[in-house]
This record gives C-alpha cells, structure tokens and sequence, in this order.
C-alpha cells in the first residue's frame, strides 16, 4: 500500500485519529487502505491530520514523509514526534521479532507456549479467505529457533529482513536471535 502525504484539496474529510476535521490547505497523511466496497480489490484513503498520524502511524508516516516533495513548515517537529513514537508502534511488516511480552501465544511450529520474555519471531498467517483481506493481519508466532522453516533464505538476509521490520530490538536480542536461527539451518 502506498501512503501518501499531501495538502488537503477540501476541508471535508474527518480525521481517523482524533475525529476533527481536516482544514483545507492543511498537511494531512493518507493512509491507503483496501476498499471495503470495491470488488475488484480499489484501495481508499483514511486520512489523518499529520501531526495525529505522525503519533498513530509513525512509521508509515515517515514512509511517505520522505518521498513527499512539497513544502513541509514543521518537517523537524514531526519528524520528532515521529521518532518518539515508532518505538511504541507494533511493527506491520513481517516477519519481526519481539520479547514475548505474555506467555500466552503457542509456537506455529512446535505448538509449544512460547515463555514471557522469549525472543519470538512473528510470521505473515496464511490468509484463509478474501474476507481476511480486510482484517488487521494477525501474525503466527514462532520460537526463534523455530522460525527457520518458515523463512527460507540466507540466515544473514532473514536477520536483516527481521532487524529492519522489528522495533527496538538491541544487539544482543539480534545476536541471540542469529544464533537461533543458524543453529536450526540444515537440520
Ligand atoms: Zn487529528
Ligand atoms: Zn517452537
């Protein structure tokens, strides 16, 4: 989905956020989203006040900051808040990797619960139907040693794709979560 950034055209749309209205000429993000009404798979924007997205959606706000060529009078301000706020963001692009904060969710693959504060990684769920297309996508959890089979591909690139997706995972979550992963390798 591609997200954009623009000044809004009308002073018509809502904000997704905080529900106020959006001024005309004010700096908004547009969230594209599958259109619950289009059968041919059309996309639609939520749209948000930049500053309500810049706390709600922050990386997906700095995705589309950067392409946006316009003029951006409190680029520093956002890109502040922004800052502040992706660490507390769920990641949305998988796979990533977390401290399981409960020892509520089993491993995909072994079906065993995975303990309060393992390293677990979260994988995409087969969808099991075009209904699902418009559900929140609710990842399959897995052991980091479990995890191998699910992603196939050099170690060193499944990492990178892991560190780049997840939020604030330090040196050591990434050291012990390559160990896991090429221990498994080849097995
Ligand atoms: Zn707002
Ligand atoms: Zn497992």
């Amino acid at each position: 989905m591609a997200h954009i950034v623009e000044t809004a055209k009308s002073g018509r749309a809502r904000c997704r956020t905080c529900g106020e209205g959006i001024a005309k000429d004010a700096l908004r993000f547009g969230e594209e989203v599958p259109n619950a009404f289009s059968e041919s798979g059309g996309t639609t924007f939520h749209w948000h006040h930049a500053q309500c997205a810049a706390k709600k959606k922050p990386s997906q706000l700095r995705e589309a900051l950067a392409v946006y060529t316009g003029d951006v009078h409190n680029r520093e301000e956002l890109e502040q808040l922004i800052a502040e706020n992706e660490l507390k963001q769920r990641p949305t692009t998988f796979p990533f990797a977390e401290r399981s904060p409960s020892a509520r969710a089993k491993c995909g693959e072994c079906r065993n619960v995975i303990e309060k504060g393992a390293l677990r990684v979260a994988v995409q769920r087969e969808p099991d139907g075009p209904s699902l297309m418009i559900m929140p996508a609710t990842p399959r959890y897995l052991h980091a040693a479990c995890a191998r089979q699910s992603l196939p591909g050099a170690t060193a690139d499944v990492l990178a794709s892991i560190k780049k997706n997840s939020r604030g995972l330090t040196d050591a979550d990434l050291a012990e979560l390559g160990a896991a992963l090429s221990d498994a390798h080849g097995q």
